[in-house]
């Protein structure tokens, strides 16, 4: 038994961004178990689930739990029967944990809908610190293209953009709306862009729209604002239930609303003609299946997405999140550990 330990970050009493959720701790460095890799983290990304879980919208799983679920790092040890990866591979430990592998999802190709499903930075301790451990099957492989603060982005960013893209069942050429334009959106606006798709942007922040339209979209407007055509499918980004009436509105007949996010504010009333009547849904995003992940992660690659990182050393995790809690990243912020490698 070990006695060495590490740094790591830990929720302690979940609240308001500004009541310094997030502790800085020292942990026992964890030992993998069977089937289980523990890497170095190079980089871990921060993700809105983060900042929904240390303010309480998500409630707690357990005590002192480290987030992170965008976890760039080189495997260092193995557990027992482990044998997917070598000491020394570069791995990604994602949101999915694991699944239970026997319910009626898990065995349907649906274990994003598992009834036990656990989750990186949530039920188990995540990449903010310098040492995480995950099970082999859920973890990728990196593709080489993509450095460290670029990969680590697509690990919950990328995939659930990416799921919640299929999800909306926008069709190549489509007319496509993206609402909120922050992480996950600009990875998911590439994809679609590369699928030949017209996408629309709408966020309330200048230098998001500028970023829009620099990848590409054919329109960049205002967070409620009508776009300049009906759109074929949307996605919701932004966790603002009051944004949900306005991107119906802009559904033509037959048309798809995707809710990206784990959380949203609370939906207004809906008014059933001008929001949900021809055929228009409103449909939500939940978790990833390791299909999902293997097929964003090959079309990152194949497209060459470009990823905006914003780097914070691992010890100003408390001040990425803040900035995150008030709009202040233009990109992904991702935790660096500078410690030696
Ligand atoms: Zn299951
Ligand atoms: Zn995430």
């Amino acid at each position: 038994m070990s006695l060495a330990t590490m740094q790591a970050w830990a929720v302690d009493v979940p609240g308001p961004i500004e009541s310094k959720p997030l502790r800085r701790i020292e942990r026992a460095i964890p030992v993998p178990g069977p089937r289980q890799v523990r890497v170095h983290v190079q980089v871990c990304g921060v993700c809105r689930t983060d900042l929904h879980l240390v303010e309480g919208d998500l409630a707690p799983k357990r005590p002192l739990v480290v987030p992170g679920h965008e976890i760039v790092g080189i495997v260092d040890a193995l557990g027992d029967g482990a044998t997917r990866f070598s000491l020394g591979d570069r791995i990604g430990i994602p949101w999915l944990a694991s699944t239970c592998g026997t319910c009626r999802f898990c065995m349907s190709g649906r274990e994003n809908l598992c009834v036990a499903p656990l989750f990186t930075g949530w039920d188990v301790d995540g990449g903010y610190a310098e040492y995480a451990v995950g099970n082999e099957d859920y973890a990728y492989l990196l593709p080489a293209e993509f450095g460290d603060e670029q990969a680590a982005p697509l690990l919950c960013a990328g995939i659930i953009g990416y799921r919640a893209l299929r999800r909306s069942e926008c069709p190549p050429g489509g007319r496509l709306g993206i609402y909120g334009f922050g992480g996950s959106a600009h990875i998911t606006a590439q994809v679609a862009i590369a699928e030949d798709m017209r996408v629309h942007v709408l966020t309330r922040a200048p230098e998001a729209r500028e970023l829009a339209l620099r990848l590409g979209a054919v329109s960049a407007g205002g967070a409620a604002d009508a776009p300049p055509e009906p759109l074929d499918a949307a996605i919701l980004f932004a966790p603002v239930g009051t944004l949900v009436p306005p991107a119906l509105e802009a559904l033509d007949r037959g048309g798809i609303l995707a809710v990206a996010g784990i959380h949203l504010s609370d939906i207004p009333p809906l008014d059933y003609d001008r929001c949900l009547f021809q055929e228009r849904d409103l449909r939500s995003v939940t978790a990833n299946t390791r299909s999902d992940g293997n097929e964003l992660l090959d079309i990152a690659a194949r497209i060459a997405v470009k990823v905006s990182t914003v780097r914070y050393p691992f010890d100003r995790a408390d001040e990425a999140l803040e900035d995150l809690a008030h709009d202040r990243v233009n990109g992904v912020a991702v935790l660096v550990n500078t410690s030696e490698a």
